[in-house]
């Protein structure tokens, strides 16, 4: 599910909530050229995972069903032949070479492609032409029929005032030849039946609205409240598109945000609280959710702020829980099956800002070799290569003397050793470090790295890293 749509269903969810309403699933599935084989699942399992449960849908029931609109076929084109009752639409029997001659006039002088505007020639069609082509089974659509002249406005809760005139609108069909809505024609019949009182979607949408209201209208319909919202924006000049293969919620779950962090994030993502929170639970999410605090304007989607969010939710699991969702990426990394998780977990859990990072955060502890020396200088410690070189001298005859190997001991036996060895024990401890792990930052300590390395693994890299000095 791309971010933008993710949005918008939070949105919708958050609203319905905090204004003790009813948040419904339906599934529009009437454009078989965009069907993609598994998306429904996907929208159900998204929906889950953010936890932003329906109580209406194809999957719960409800009074208003069926919630896929593939299942309602027969609901839109009795809707659609009243509408022709009414004046509203028309039957259109055009072939598919005529559409494309009139383009064709239509196209400027110099052959580029200008508006393609459908010229209302089956409005005009007699009475009896109609019902004799009907009979005989002619392949047909049926158009909307929209005013030649005259304005529609509205009033949305986020733009304000739209108003859009109607020469600017086509006769949009709104039953296909395979007897199919088109979105322009499905939304509205099915937002009326399943009393939808308030349509958020994108802003992309704004203009079209009116097209929809004259629907509304001609039926003498309640319009609902529409709330169009802004854009979600890579940077400055770009959407945020699906092309990029990083807009998609699954894209974030598998670099290891986790999806409270991301709903938390997408909810920012034009709109504000209206103070300068930015760690919201659901709960507070919702209590805070209010059509004024929408903008605009697009926002910018900014991932490392996504990061820094998403490092306080870590913080805040449970040891147990943190572990429990670190142990995929264990699994992908060279430590799989030869650490305790748990133990490599109460190290990365205040460190990690996503899941994702735990692989190349462990890595070294199955991969050593051959490091810059530069790593030893560090200024404040007063350590250089050739103080690296003493200290892992003096230290590797102590560190052979530990007899009971645990976090403990090992920490007793260190600090022990460094009040008699003439160096700063964190001089000590910073080149141990360096030479056990040959990484400038690690999960832990030289007191946890020894931990983890075990004893005979420690010794062997002590001395090869010195070997190396
Ligand atoms: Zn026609």
């Amino acid at each position: 599910m791309h971010i933008g749509n993710l949005r918008t269903a939070l949105y919708c969810y958050l609203y319905a909530r905090r204004h003790k309403g009813i948040f419904i699933l339906r599934i529009e599935d009437t454009d078989q050229e965009r069907f993609v084989p598994g998306a429904t699942e996907i929208i159900y399992q998204t929906l889950q995972e953010c936890g932003m449960t329906h109580e209406e849908g194809p999957d719960t029931g409800g009074k208003y069903g069926p919630y896929v609109q593939s299942q309602r076929k027969d609901i839109y084109l009795r809707y659609a032949k009243r509408l022709v009752q009414l004046g509203g639409a028309y039957y259109c029997f055009c072939s598919k070479e005529r559409l494309e001659t009139l383009a064709e006039e239509q196209s400027g002088a110099n052959g580029e492609k200008t508006y393609k505007k459908y010229d209302k020639h089956c409005l005009h069609l007699p009475k009896e032409e109609i019902k004799r082509r009907l009979a005989a089974g002619e392949p047909y659509v049926i158009r909307q029929n929209i005013p030649l002249s005259g304005t529609s406005s509205y009033t949305d809760l986020v733009f304000g005032e739209i108003s859009v005139d109607f020469s600017d609108i086509e006769d949009n069909i709104l039953i296909k030849s395979d007897g199919l809505p088109t979105y322009n024609f499905a939304n509205v019949v099915d937002d009326h039946l399943m009393k939808i009182s308030h349509v958020f979607r994108g802003s992309e949408y704004l203009s079209s609205t009116p097209k929809y209201n004259l629907i509304y209208d001609t039926f003498k319909w309640e319009r609902p409240q529409y709330i169009h919202l802004p854009l979600i924006m890579r940077d400055a000049q770009h959407k945020l598109s699906k092309r990029h293969g990083d807009a998609n919620f699954d894209d974030f779950i598998k670099k290891g945000y986790l999806p409270e962090a991301i709903v938390n994030y997408i909810a920012l993502l034009g709109w504000s609280p209206g103070d300068n929170r930015e760690k919201l639970s659901f709960a507070e999410l919702i209590a805070a959710f209010d059509i004024a605090g929408i903008s605009k304007s697009g926002s910018i989607f900014d991932e490392p702020k996504l990061r820094w969010l998403n490092a306080q939710y870590l913080k805040e699991l449970s040891p147990e829980e943190f572990n429990r969702r670190a142990i995929p990426f264990y699994e992908q990394s060279k430590v799989k099956n030869k650490y305790d998780y748990a133990k490599l977990s109460a190290l990365l859990q205040s460190r990690a800002e996503i899941l994702s990072d735990i692989p190349d955060a462990v890595d070294f502890l199955e991969e050593f070799g051959d490091f810059d020396n530069a790593l030893y200088l560090n200024q404040k410690q007063k350590v250089d290569a050739a103080v690296a070189k003493a200290a892992l001298t003096a230290l590797i005859p102590a560190v052979e003397a530990i007899s009971d190997w645990s976090l403990t001991t090992i920490h007793d036996s260190v600090s022990a050793f460094a009040e008699t060895s003439g160096f700063k024990k964190g001089q000590l401890l910073w080149s141990a470090r360096i030479a056990v792990t040959g990484r400038a930052s690690t999960p832990g300590g030289a007191f946890e790295m020894f931990d983890l390395l075990g004893k005979p693994e420690t010794l062997r890299r002590l001395k090869y890293s010195l070997e190396r000095l």
